[in-house]
């Protein structure tokens, strides 16, 4: 295990190992039950607050306006299913978006809202001007992601916020920020947003727990209902250990991200240099200015990702294939949503980094991708 070179932190990353010693000081010392009245349960309560004072502050929140979740998926699930009122009109989303969004919307859908998806551009972006044809006085909201988890492609959130305050004030605007928060900068005023989601497990944090942005303007129903803990908004005694984990992974993730940015936007070089050196017919699936510099996505012809991967994966290396949560499904929704050209669309190789990444890995892993690409459409063709 310890020989893996890892390219798919877009699904998730490893623990920092400055966490373990918090997530231990939170599970076996200051264990207590936040919501008890002795004092050390208090001074835990303390804790959970600094916590969210210290995100929110990342992001240009208010504290208030912070809810902890379990994950990015409730996150987004609160959002979309609290914010709605009553199973009528319609929503805005996009083709491109994560289960946690696509699948909440078809679950509406059954429920009697009608569905509209915005136009994509061929990298995943939802395009501003169809945006604008579809936003009308019974639309409840707008559901966006900030980067794509497979293209890497990075929304205007902006102006798609500004175009849908325009054409409806009262339209809302839910942002899946789950690959965008602790790899590019985001300030939810700024951004205009009433809902902004984020994971930690994507920025070295550990599994099971997440945030959820929501204006203070903005009323929402919950999810969970229960003891009332996170002010009513998200019941269920607070994971603790993962809130405090999560404050200082996102500490550590903002404070090294210009860091972080420029080294990757090095290895996507190097990487690209190295493949277009070996090898023939692909393509970027997102080019530089509008993607993620943490994520690269290569789309190659006549190659079947699934058995690229089991050859790299015998050399030491692991890179995605699409979402982890809907790898097993076989119809590429979000590929063909991008009108990814036919023979190209079962080679899809999505590299991804976190600050684990070596720049002599990355060299050696794309010179492997190269020559194993090689083989097997030689292997193709002598078949
Ligand atoms: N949204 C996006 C864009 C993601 O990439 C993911 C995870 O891959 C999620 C939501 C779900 O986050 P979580 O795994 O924390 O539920």
């Amino acid at each position: 295990m310890n020989n893996i070179k890892y390219f798919d932190n877009a699904a998730t990353t490893k623990l920092d190992e400055d966490l373990l010693s918090i997530i231990k000081k939170y599970s076996v010392d200051k264990f207590f039950n936040p919501s008890a009245l002795n004092c050390f349960s208090t001074q835990v309560a303390c804790d959970i607050m600094q916590a969210r004072e210290s995100i929110a502050n990342l992001i240009g929140a208010d504290a208030k306006e912070i809810t902890f979740t379990s994950c990015g998926t409730e996150a987004d699930n609160t959002a979309m299913l609290g914010a709605l009122r009553g199973f009528k009109g319609n929503i805005v989303t996009s083709a491109a978006e994560h289960p946690a969004v696509f699948n909440t919307a078809n679950f509406l859908k059954s429920k009697g809202v009608e569905i509209r998806y915005v136009d994509l551009n061929s990298d995943g972006r939802a395009d501003v001007l169809s945006l604008t044809k579809l936003i009308d006085e019974n639309t409840q909201y707008v559901s966006l992601m900030h980067v794509n988890n497979e293209s890497g492609a990075i929304n205007d959130i902006k102006t798609l916020c500004e175009i849908t305050k325009r054409i409806n004030p009262k339209c809302l605007f839910i942002c899946d920020g789950v690959q965008a928060y602790g790899k590019i900068p985001v300030n939810v005023k700024n951004l205009n947003v009433d809902f902004y989601s984020a994971s930690g497990h994507k920025i070295n944090a550990p599994k099971g727990i997440g945030i959820l942005y929501a204006n203070n303007k903005v009323r929402f129903n919950p999810l969970i209902i229960g003891g009332g803990q996170e002010s009513g908004l998200r019941s269920g005694t607070e994971n603790i250990a993962n809130i405090m984990a999560f404050a200082k992974a996102s500490q550590n993730a903002f404070s090294s991200m210009s860091n972080s940015n420029i080294k990757y936007l090095e290895i996507k070089n190097t990487i690209l240099e190295i493949v277009t050196n070996n090898c023939n017919d692909f393509y970027v699936l997102c080019e530089k200015d509008n993607c993620s510099p943490a994520i690269l996505t290569l789309m190659f012809k006549d190659i079947k990702t699934e058995v690229l991967l089991h050859m790299l994966e015998k050399e030491g290396f692991i890179f995605g294939t699409g979402s982890a949560c809907s790898s097993k499904n076989k119809t590429g929704r979000i590929i063909s949503a991008l009108n990814v050209p036919i023979g190209y669309r079962e080679g899809m190789v999505r590299i991804s980094f976190d600050k684990y990444i070596a720049k002599e890995d990355a060299a050696e892993f794309a010179l492997c991708l190269s020559l194993s690409v090689n083989n097997l459409r030689n292997t193709i063709r002598r078949g």
